[in-house]
């Protein structure tokens, strides 16, 4: 059935919307702008947020030798479980998080932190800035590095930094999506000018050009610029999931089906640094608007019995890809999602499962404790876009929605 016009549908996420001019890019440059914006060392770019984790755990590895496993939240994109593919032997111990909330759950990760442990992946989900500093106090005791996953948070500011900065080795992704993009890309770096190069280096080894993979993530940013708007998205991202979840592919839904083989590692080319770099001189203001639009909503959404917000503690400034929200338990919560998943009102779950749920997930896990609470997360948990094209009326939609499903 082909709809004209399309009907709206709001993204998921608060991607930076493109602009044509950005792609005429003859200069400029992405590593100087985002160091200087985020207050940041010069930092490594990479082909992925997966990728700078990969370049990340090698250069630990030969800082620390014989160590073999990397402590990651249960509940996180699989594809920072699938990097350990790329650094033998090591393999992944998940841990739990505090409850409602993104920390990582202090007496679990004391517990399995110890002279095996490579690293502690202390990750900002969904903008939130998670705390660091308990988790330096318990890698500090064991020896072991703490690298922040900050995919989903650049711009966040930790005590009045940028966020990468606490731990040994911080980084952001520029996948769709996620704020600034290159279609796909990372950001990579340290506060430790030694290990900064380091990165530098590794990067420079491990990450070639390939002109296959390069004429690929072009035509997906141009594809971006092109469909990204609330009628082009329908086509991109409203028709693919109607059709996944009616063949009850929830997985192919949110887009968590990841392979090894769809991770590559190459370089990220120069006329995508400065299509990026250009659409940077929007960013700091686009966050802005994006952190006063969220506060404003999470301030309705917690008037609501029953609906718990995840925000940031004080001293954490976190951004707002989308607002994170747990539902009293997992019936609320799918009832929720009855009405909202396929109303193009950019709600929609952020992981389907915690990383045991992966099938391609599950040969690097090393089974550690339970986790109840990145569980709920998995059974109770939904995101509602920041995306400045959801209006003020459709956020109310979603909200008389919510308080429907909550009976
Ligand atoms: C997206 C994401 C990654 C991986 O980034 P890519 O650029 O997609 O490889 C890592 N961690 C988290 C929390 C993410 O959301």
């Amino acid at each position: 059935m082909t709809h004209f016009p399309p009907p709206v549908e709001i993204p998921p996420t608060a991607g930076l919307p493109a602009q044509w001019r950005d792609l005429l890019a003859l200069s400029g440059n992405l590593a100087a702008g985002l160091a200087r914006y985020l207050a940041i060392p010069p930092p490594a770019l990479t082909c992925s947020g997966t990728a700078a984790l990969i370049v990340a755990l090698r250069v630990l590895q030969q800082r620390l030798p014989g160590r073999t496993t990397l402590i990651v939240p249960a509940y996180t994109c699989p594809l920072v479980a699938l990097a350990v593919h790329f650094c033998p032997p090591l393999r992944v111990v998940p841990c739990d998080l505090a409850p409602g909330g993104i920390d990582l759950d202090a007496g679990q990760l004391a517990s399995l932190c110890d002279e095996h442990t490579l690293a502690v992946l202390v990750t900002h989900l969904a903008g939130r800035v998670a705390d660091v500093d308990s988790a330096l106090a318990i890698t500090a005791k064991a020896g072991a590095a703490i690298i922040e996953d900050a995919a989903q948070g650049m711009g966040a500011l930790d005590d009045g930094r940028s966020v990468g900065l606490k731990g040994d080795i911080g980084f952001f992704s520029m996948a769709l999506g996620k704020g600034l993009t290159t279609a796909e890309g990372g950001v990579l770096f340290s506060s430790d000018p030694e290990l900064n190069q380091a990165l530098h280096r590794q990067c420079r080894q491990d990450l070639k050009f390939s002109l296959s993979w390069e004429l690929r993530r072009t035509v997906e940013l141009w594809g971006y610029t092109a469909f990204y708007r609330p009628r082009g998205l329908y086509y991109v991202y409203g028709k693919p999931l109607r059709r996944a979840l009616s063949r009850g592919d929830l997985v192919a839904a949110v887009g968590d089906d990841f392979e090894i083989k769809n991770i590559p590692l190459h370089s990220l080319g120069h006329y995508r640094r400065r299509v990026a770099a250009g659409a940077l001189a929007r960013l700091p203001g686009f966050l802005q608007q994006g952190c006063e639009r969220a506060l404003l909503r999470v301030a309705l959404l917690r008037q609501v019995t029953g609906i718990s917000v995840v925000t940031d503690s004080p001293g954490k400034q976190g951004t707002w890809p989308f607002i994170l929200l747990l539902m009293p338990d997992n019936k609320t919560r799918d009832a929720a999602m009855d009405s909202l998943w396929t109303s193009g009102l950019g709600v929609t779950r952020l992981f389907i499962h915690t990383l045991a749920g992966y099938p391609a997930v599950t040969p690097f896990l090393q089974p550690g404790s339970p986790f109840p609470n990145a569980q709920a997360l998995a059974t109770r948990g939904l995101s509602i876009s920041n995306s400045p094209w959801l209006s003020d009326r459709m956020f109310a939609t979603i909200l008389a929605r919510l308080q429907a499903a909550l009976g």
